[in-house]
């Protein structure tokens, strides 16, 4: 049984998401105590609940300690099996990172598999869909699987209620993959996603971006939402290269201005552009496991976050691998190995 901390490094979320897959994945079981020690509200809430729920029903796994505000969880795995699922988060739990936390998984099912998820799509502190469209789903075909995922119906916190369905092909063995340049970049874009809003507020943000990067008319998209589906907004800027395409997002808050949102997204991928990295801070955190499931890759990027650190050592614990951070021509750089 292997034995995890929940309050090691980061202590958020990541350990325990990091876990269930790579338990469905070997088959290894494992326990965690202090889940999320280091959050505002310690222990599972609803979103790691249905993780550890989706997890278990797709391996077939033996659980105890699986209830809100809980600390501690012993997950026994069976073997993964695909199909097709559905899963409700019910509040705007993030869906993206309950995805996150099967898709590598029911790549080793023999079969497809179809996942259904309902609750929030569009979170802070989760990826937003768009991010898992264009920067993980890619990222994940560079090393040969086959993941499609359409988001049905906007979810934004704190209302929820979005819908987003994931299909899988199976792939045995994922191939080894480097990201240390970018390539050329072939398009570069915002996009104000609103709905509910006033239409001004997405005017102002689009505005302040268009300014901040120089960027005409034709790269600031305005995406209006039906109302049903808001109140909600996120500003969204999506740099597509040679190599890799990059998803910056910053949500609208009551008390935050327009362009306050558009500042913080514009700073975000400022310090990415001027990293010469080929990879930024989140898709990094989200390539660790996939890269260490391949036995082997890397990636430079603009910030080695504490998650990521983190995150190779629980994913150390599970797969004879090795993960090193340094410096690659004058950027971070992270790369695995096996052990
Ligand atoms: P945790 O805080 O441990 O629950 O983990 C949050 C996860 O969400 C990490 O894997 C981050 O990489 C990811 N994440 C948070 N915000 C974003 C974002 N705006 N875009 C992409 N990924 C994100």
């Amino acid at each position: 049984m292997i034995e995890l901390d929940g309050s090691t490094g980061e202590g958020g979320g990541q350990i325990l998401r990091s876990a269930l897959t790579l338990a469905m994945i070997t088959g290894r079981p494992f326990r965690i105590r202090n889940i999320r020690a280091r959050r505002a509200k310690p222990g599972l809430m609803r979103q790691h609940l249905v993780a550890v729920q989706a997890a278990s029903r797709i391996c077939g796994a033996e659980v105890k300690g699986a209830a809100v505000g809980s600390q501690e969880l012993e997950f026994v795995p069976d073997k993964v099996q695909g199909g097709d699922y559905r899963f409700a988060i019910g509040t705007a739990g993030s869906c993206t990172l309950v995805l996150q936390t099967v898709l590598p998984a029911l790549l080793t099912a023999e079969r497809p598999s179809t996942l259904r998820l309902s609750g929030g799509t569009h979170n802070p502190m989760a990826p937003p869909v768009q991010f898992l469209q264009r920067a993980y789903c890619r990222a994940m075909a560079e090393m040969g699987a086959r993941i499609d995922v359409r988001l049905e119906r906007f979810g934004f916190y704190p209302a929820g209620g979005g819908e987003v369905v994931a299909s899988v092909s199976p792939c045995a063995q994922l191939r080894p993959h480097e990201w240390m340049e970018r390539g050329e970049r072939r398009a570069a874009y915002a996009e104000c996603f609103i709905a509910a809003i006033p239409g001004r507020v997405a005017q102002r943000e689009l505005e302040c971006v268009g300014k901040a990067m120089n960027w005409g008319e034709d790269q600031l998209l305005n995406r209006s939402l039906p109302a049903e589906q808001g109140p909600g907004n996120a500003l969204m800027l999506t740099f597509d290269y040679a190599h890799t395409t990059e998803v910056f997002t910053a949500f609208g808050e009551k008390s935050v201005s327009a362009e306050n949102v558009a500042r913080q997204v514009v700073q975000r991928a400022r310090q990415y552009l001027s990293s010469n990295a080929a990879v930024a801070e989140y898709l990094g955190d989200q390539l660790m496991l996939p890269l260490a499931l391949a036995g082997g890759g890397g990636f430079t990027v603009d910030e080695v976050s504490m998650h990521a650190r983190t995150n190779a050592g629980v994913i150390e614990l599970f797969l004879p691998v090795r993960f090193g951070f340094g410096r690659r021509d004058g950027v971070d750089c992270c790369t695995v190995a096996p052990r």
